[in-house]
């Protein structure tokens, strides 16, 4: 148990990497205080309502990664958390296969000329690969898939969903998008059939009863909601030989001791006063950060499909995803209704943005039924959000950009950051967890008495 702080540590912003940060810090005795500009917690893990449906903020599971932050999170949630069974499906040429890709599958779906083509290019990739060459998203897809493949399902893709070339995508990105099409699962899958697919592939994950944001909604419960100022705009952050001496919001200043930020390199930096040098302000504003607008659309219907996400690596689609609640949890729609969230991503510039709602929401509806995944005259109702700094770009050059920041913000000894924003890293929910498990474990071990005593 920590006894040296007397200031609450302080947490800029309570999105899951903040509330998993100020969870992990009170179960060992801290005092967090966090400051939340949204009118609620959850950042972009938060569950929306509207009627009598629920639907997250794009496509959300929780990924059984780490079977550490796993218990921890059935332990926080118990019988609210669920074991969801929904498989995906990839939208290619108006046929559906299934996702993450099944050898079996494509063979079927394919046809014999399409996916002689295809092994093909796999057998040819695969002679000439050499790892070292895998540095973009594109040499890594194509030397590992083949063109075909690569070119369907991967590279068109990444490039509608990051706004970017292939080429200037660092592999990373891809989040093993791909994963299932390996030489082993080629031949259980010809041997054994579909249900050789492996756990990760069968379309299993963890999903709370009333949606994702149930997770921070524990997680802020534990904290306890008044630990959690919500509404309060940070202005400005003062700092002085190396710490971060004072936070300001609305017209108060608050002492400083430890802080966490999450939020991202550009804001966190323009807070500064005194500011911080030229140079690191100006990589930090070379980041790129992608947006999101959802389109969320109301059905007088039980269902769509049984997929618990549909992916579209097709340009002909401005949408990258479409996923239907309901079959995350039962929970989310009326029995004999549902909804479904298509995500576009987007620059805020892109014509896309300029148009009104009502035209977003009337070309999305009529590209899907396009599809015949629902008719027009089922639409009861429709909603448009726009998520803002969704997705860290990842492109070459901008490892050096953060190393370069984030060298800085290491300067500040009281300073700790974590999140997707913060550290400006394509992270999940159960990794931002751990982040905030391993901040708590560092500032117990600083804090402790036995480490005051070593550094006099
Ligand atoms: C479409 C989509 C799908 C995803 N799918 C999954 C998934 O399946 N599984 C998974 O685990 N993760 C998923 N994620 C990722 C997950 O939602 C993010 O990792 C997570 O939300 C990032 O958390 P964070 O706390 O770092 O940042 P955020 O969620 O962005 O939270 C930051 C918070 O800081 C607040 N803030 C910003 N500026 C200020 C300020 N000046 N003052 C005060 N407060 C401020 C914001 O309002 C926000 O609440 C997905 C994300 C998106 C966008």
């Amino acid at each position: 148990m920590v006894t040296t702080n007397t200031n609450p540590t302080l947490i800029l912003g309570a999105g899951p990497a903040g509330l998993a940060a100020g969870y992990y810090l009170s179960h060992s005795g801290f005092r967090p205080l966090l400051l939340e500009a949204a009118d609620e917690p959850g950042g972009f893990a938060r569950t929306y309502t509207h009627r009598e449906f629920r639907y997250d903020a794009g496509a959300h599971r929780f990924h059984d990664k780490d079977p550490e932050i796993t218990s921890d999170l059935k332990r926080l949630m118990g019988p609210r958390l669920l074991h969801a069974r929904a498989p995906s499906q990839i939208c290619w040429k108006n046929t559906f296969l299934d996702f993450p890709l099944s050898p079996l599958d494509l063979i079927i779906k394919m046809g014999v000329g399409d996916i002689s083509r295809a092994a093909w290019d796999l057998v040819r990739a695969r002679c000439s690969r050499s790892k070292e060459q895998d540095h973009t998203l594109e040499t890594q897809a194509l030397h590992r898939y083949g063109k075909a493949i690569a070119n369907s399902f991967l590279i068109g893709y990444s490039e509608k969903l990051w706004g970017v070339p292939a080429n200037r995508l660092l592999p990373e990105v891809s989040g093993g998008r791909l994963k299932g099409l390996t030489a082993r699962t080629v031949f259980y899958e010809l041997v054994k059939g579909k249900r050789s697919k492996t756990a990760h592939l069968d379309g299993s994950f963890y999903y709370p009863r009333n949606g994702y944001g149930e997770i921070a909604d524990h997680l802020a419960e534990a904290i306890g909601r008044d630990n959690i100022l919500t509404r309060r705009t940070i202005s400005r952050i003062s700092h002085d030989r190396g710490r971060l001496v004072s936070i300001h919001i609305d017209g108060v200043t608050l002492d400083a001791d430890e802080v966490v930020s999450t939020l991202g390199p550009l804001r966190f930096l323009s807070l500064l006063d005194p500011k911080p040098p030229r140079d690191i302000l100006d990589a930090a504003s070379s980041l790129k950060f992608r947006d999101l607008l959802l389109v969320v659309v109301f059905l007088n219907r039980p269902r769509v499909s049984n997929n618990a996400s549909i992916y579209f690596p097709s340009l002909q689609f401005p949408f990258t995803r479409l996923h239907e609640p309901k079959n995350r949890s039962p929970e989310m729609a009326p029995p004999n209704q549902t909804c479904v969230v298509v995500e576009i991503p987007c620059f805020p510039n892109d014509p896309i943005c300029l148009l009104p709602h009502h035209v977003i929401a009337e070309n999305t509806i009529e590209q899907i039924e396009s599809l015949n995944l629902f008719k027009g005259s089922e639409v009861i109702d429709t909603k448009i959000h726009y998520l803002s700094s969704a997705y860290p770009v990842l492109e070459i050059g901008s490892e050096a950009l953060v190393e370069s920041v984030m060298n800085y913000l290491r300067g500040f000894e009281n300073l700790h950051t974590v999140g997707r924003a913060g550290r400006f890293e394509y992270k999940h929910v159960h990794d931002l967890m751990k982040q905030g498990k391993e901040l708590a474990a560092r500032l117990t071990d600083r804090h402790s008495p036995s480490a005051s005593r070593d550094s006099e």
